[in-house]
Parts: structure tokens; C-alpha cells; sequence
């Protein structure tokens, strides 16, 4: 039996290489109903690869003009759309959103009894606590894609949860890396686009930048693994070669290594525990030489102490902490504030929040929206 699966953000840079993945394996792997967003190209081109029957664009002027087009397929749109493909008939969904709107679709599909393959680390970094309950609630599993939690979730295999010791996750420290501080103020839009090891979507990239996205992974580690932050360190690595590690109780450290391809955890994701091949030239250790680590530094990259910081206090924080971000990271590429404003941007949100649990799906989208507000206020203010 072929493995149904469901796909949202198809068009982007998971998305598409999701779609590589399936190709490659067509007698595993069924591509039943995906989703764009305002890229409707990509929806013509997936539609002459493989025959889906339903798919969703993001807007309405776009389902019109594609229903014209494909009279015999079911076309959805807007938000209502993500979540109708996300409640289907499928057996995974791999939810490569970006951002926010991606937590919508993750639980409708947990709540309509599916798994998920996830990508969409903002799901885990804003809602982590609810996702678990839902999943429990209906004996679902959710595998990662990011490449560090499949790194990790590579090395539990065979071992132990409780004999974990901690979490290593590795971080090649992004576009400026090699900046200081005083440099960051007049970085481009374009240098901030180029990450020295992965080919990512734009805003992921920019986030590596901050290393926001690292102090994301930290909060997803901790959601997906069910280990405390203490428990999970970071370590540069600018080879991107060691995608992360895991430390047990007798200090045997495993690492799961490869070149820098999204494609080996989207694929590994869909296969676990099966192993399948790829078309990709085999990681040559001796042409890399060296491998370097180092601690990271806190003040350098405020982001990821902050992350620490709210995934520590819990409750809607880490869902202001995204919603600011998300904002502002928008904002510096819509070159309307600089580079150093984001911090600023993301870490006022947080300190200006009053603390709320977060009982309720309700009770995250007013934190989304409270961050969502403030961020753009600032923004305001500054232009
Ligand atoms: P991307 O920007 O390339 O693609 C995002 C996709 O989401 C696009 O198809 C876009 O159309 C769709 N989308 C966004 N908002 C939408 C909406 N409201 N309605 C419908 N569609 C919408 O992003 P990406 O780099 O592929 O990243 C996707 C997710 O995976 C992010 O959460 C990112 O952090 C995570 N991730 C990405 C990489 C990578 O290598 N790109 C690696 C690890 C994790
Ligand atoms: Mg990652």
C-alpha cells in the first residue's frame, strides 16, 4: 500500500523538494492533495506531474481562474482551504508552511486523526504544549523534518529516552556569522539572503541570520523530545555537517552526519524506521578535512537567549516571541527597518507582554495577535 500524503507549501523550498522526494519514489509515495500559496505556476506544474484530485491555492481570484482550467478537480482557498486538505483523506501530511498559519493546519489534521511529518517549526515554537496534547489525545505521531530534530531523532533510535543526558543542537550561525555587532547596522536584505551552507526559503533565512531560527529549534527540540531546556545546548558548527547529536547517561555522544539536503530528513521523515536511497553524492569526509565547534555566544546573537528565555516561562510568550519576529522579519526584507531593529523589535515584544497560560487554541491566536500588533506599532513608530 502506497503511503498517502497530503502537502501544504508546496510550492516553496520544502515543498518542492517534498515533491522530489515523492517523485523518486513513486511506488511508496502517493502526492493526493497539496496546497500553494500565491504561486499558482507551481500548482500547474505539480498538476502535469501527478494526478491530484483536490489542491488548494491561497487566493480566490486564483481558484477561479485555475477551476477554468482544471473543471474536474476540487479547488479550495484562503485559510479554509489548508484546513479542509489538512482534515482529508490522506495518511501523512507534511505541513512546509511558513510561519503562524502554519498551526491551524497541524491541528486540524491531529484532531482529524492523521500524523504529520512537520516542518512548519513555528507550529511547535508557539503551540508545542497544545499540539502534544492533541497528539496523545488521539494516539497520532509527528516526525520532524527540521534537519537537527531529525538529526536527533535519528540517534534515539535504539536507545532510550530516559537515558538521554542532553540534546546537542548544532548551529552553523547564518549569514553574518562573522560579523560583530557594530557591523550588523548596515547589512543588506541581499547579504542576509546568502546562508553560506543551505539553499532556504526567505524568511527561514533570515532567521538563521538572527539565529532566531536557532533559538526556534531549541523550543521545537524541547516540544518534540520532551526534554527541559537545560537539557538542550547549542553548538556552532559552521561546517553543517554534524546536523545535531545526542549526549545518554554514560557520555556516548551519537551524531547523525551528511552533506547540507533538506531532502535526506523530508524523505527520512516519510520512511522511518525504513531507509531509502537517494540520488545524492555520498558525504566525503576526507574533502571536508575539518569540522569545528564552539560555544555560542549569547550576546552575539540576543535571539537565542531569548528563546531560552520564553521557552523557559512557558505559557504565551514563545507565541509573542514568533508573532514579533515574523513581523519584523518581514519588515527588514521589505527593506522598512534594519537589521539590528529586529532584535530590538522581537525582544520589547516579550519583555511588554503580560504573561497568559495557554489553556486554549483561543488563548494562542490572541498571543499571536497581540504580538502580531505591537510589532507592527513599532514599526509604525520608527517610519
Ligand atoms: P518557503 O517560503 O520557501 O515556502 C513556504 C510555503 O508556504 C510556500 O508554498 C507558500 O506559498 C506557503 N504559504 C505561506 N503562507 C501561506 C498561507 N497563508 N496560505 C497558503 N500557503 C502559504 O519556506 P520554506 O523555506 O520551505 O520553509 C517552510 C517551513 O519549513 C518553515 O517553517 C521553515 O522554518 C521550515 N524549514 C525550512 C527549511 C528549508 O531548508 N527551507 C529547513 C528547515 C525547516
Ligand atoms: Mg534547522
Amino acid at each position: 500500500m502506497k503511503k498517502r500524503i497530503a502537502l501544504l507549501g508546496a510550492s516553496g523550498s520544502i515543498g518542492q523538494q517534498t515533491i522530489d522526494v515523492i517523485s523518486q519514489h513513486p511506488d511508496l509515495f502517493e502526492l493526493v492533495s497539496f496546497g500553494v500559496g500565491r504561486r499558482i505556476e507551481e500548482a500547474r506544474g505539480i498538476l502535469e506531474q501527478f494526478d491530484v484530485p483536490v489542491f488548494a491555492v491561497q487566493r480566490e481570484e486564483d481558484a477561479e481562474l485555475l477551476a477554468a482550467e482544471y473543471p474536474d478537480k476540487t479547488i479550495l482557498c484562503g485559510d479554509s482551504g489548508l484546513i479542509e486538505i489538512a482534515k482529508g483523506e490522506y495518511d501523512v501530511l507534511v505541513n512546509a508552511l511558513v510561519g503562524f498559519a502554519g498551526f491551524a493546519p497541524t491541528l486540524a489534521a491531529i484532531q482529524s486523526d492523521h500524523d504529520v511529518a512537520l516542518a512548519n517549526k513555528e507550529t511547535l515554537v508557539c503551540g508545542g504544549e497544545l499540539i502534544n496534547r492533541e497528539l496523545a489525545l488521539h494516539g497520532r505521531t509527528l516526525v520532524p523534518i527540521d534537519s537537527e530534530h531529525s538529526a536527533i531523532f535519528q540517534c534515539l533510535q535504539g536507545n532510550r529516552m530516559r537515558q538521554v543526558k542532553r540534546l546537542i543542537v548544532t548551529a552553523s550561525g547564518g549569514s553574518f556569522r562573522n560579523k560583530t555587532r557594530e557591523e550588523l547596522q548596515s547589512v543588506t536584505v541581499e547579504e542576509a539572503l546568502a546562508h553560506p551552507n543551505w539553499s532556504m526559503g526567505a524568511k527561514i533565512t533570515i532567521d538563521s541570520a538572527t539565529m532566531m531560527n536557532k533559538g526556534f529549534e531549541v523550543t521545537e527540540a524541547h516540544w518534540l523530545f520532551n526534554v527541559p531546556f537545560e537539557q538542550i545546548d547549542v553548538l556552532m558548527h559552521p561546517e553543517s555537517i554534524v546536523h545535531s547529536m545526542v549526549e545518554y547517561i554514560d557520555k556516548s555522544v551519537m551524531a547523525q552526519m551528511g552533506t547540507p539536503d533538506m531532502r535526506l530528513p523530508i524523505q527520512y521523515a516519510l520512511s522511518w524506521p525504513d531507509r531509502l536511497e537517494l540520488d545524492e553524492p555520498p558525504l566525503d569526509l576526507a574533502a571536508v578535512g575539518t569540522l569545528h565547534f564552539a560555544e555560542p555566544d549569547f550576546e552575539r546573537f540576543p535571539l537565542l537567549a531569548l528563546a531560552y528565555e520564553t521557552g523557559k516561562k512557558g505559557g504565551n510568550l514563545s507565541a509573542v516571541m514568533n508573532a514579533a519576529n515574523e513581523v519584523a522579519n518581514a519588515a527588514f526584507r521589505n527593506h522598512e527597518i534594519a537589521f539590528p531593529m529586529i532584535e530590538e523589535i522581537v525582544i520589547s515584544a516579550v519583555h511588554e507582554a503580560e504573561f497568559e497560560e495557554l489553556r486554549s487554541a483561543e488563548d494562542l491566536y490572541r498571543a499571536n495577535a497581540w504580538g502580531d500588533a505591537y510589532a507592527r506599532e513599532r514599526i509604525r513608530n520608527i517610519n
